[in-house]
């Protein structure tokens, strides 16, 4: 079955989208509205690009250089069967995989966990903004290393 994606962007390299330097592909689309995304004119599903994922994986396969690549959004969890078939794909070829969420850990599916090395959770509360710390924005977020099922909390401060 040849399964599709909606894509919003990529960044070739960041030092600020979880562990180490990273290839960040945006996927569209969130129906939460926190007041201050930073996101916001990738919101609305429907308005990026449809990928078939095989092509999303060769795009990913000649820019992302380092093996280490994030997937943020917008909610890539709005998107949980593709999403899926992606993360499965990439883990298949080695690469080292964070997801950046605003849902909380406990509402992220087996299927996906186990699919990541990082999991970073927690919508953007603008009140709770923290500019020391590494990765999030706020205080309520939360960064996970997942490592054979077993998942650990990072410190997040700087
Ligand atoms: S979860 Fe993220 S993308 Fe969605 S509205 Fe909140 S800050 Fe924006």
């Amino acid at each position: 079955m040849n399964h599709t994606i909606e894509c919003a962007g990529w960044l070739e390299n960041s030092c600020d989208d979880g562990p180490g330097m990273r290839s960040v592909l945006f996927l569209q689309g969130c129906s939460k509205n926190c007041s201050g995304c930073h996101n916001s004119g990738i919101k609305e599903h429907g308005k990026g690009t449809e990928m078939e994922i095989d092509a999303l994986i060769n795009f990913i396969e000649s820019k992302c250089c380092n093996g280490k690549i994030t997937i943020s959004g917008g909610e890539p969890l709005e998107q949980m069967d593709s999403l899926a078939v992606l993360l499965e794909k990439l883990k298949v070829k080695g690469y080292n995989i964070c997801v950046y969420t605003g849902w909380e850990l406990e509402k992220v599916p087996e299927k996906i966990l186990k699919l990541v090395d990082y999991i970073k959770t927690g919508s953007f509360i603008i009140n709770l903004r923290n500019s020391y710390m590494q990765y999030a924005g706020s205080s309520n977020q939360h960064m996970f290393a997942v490592n054979n099922g077993k998942i650990k909390e990072m410190s997040l401060l700087a």
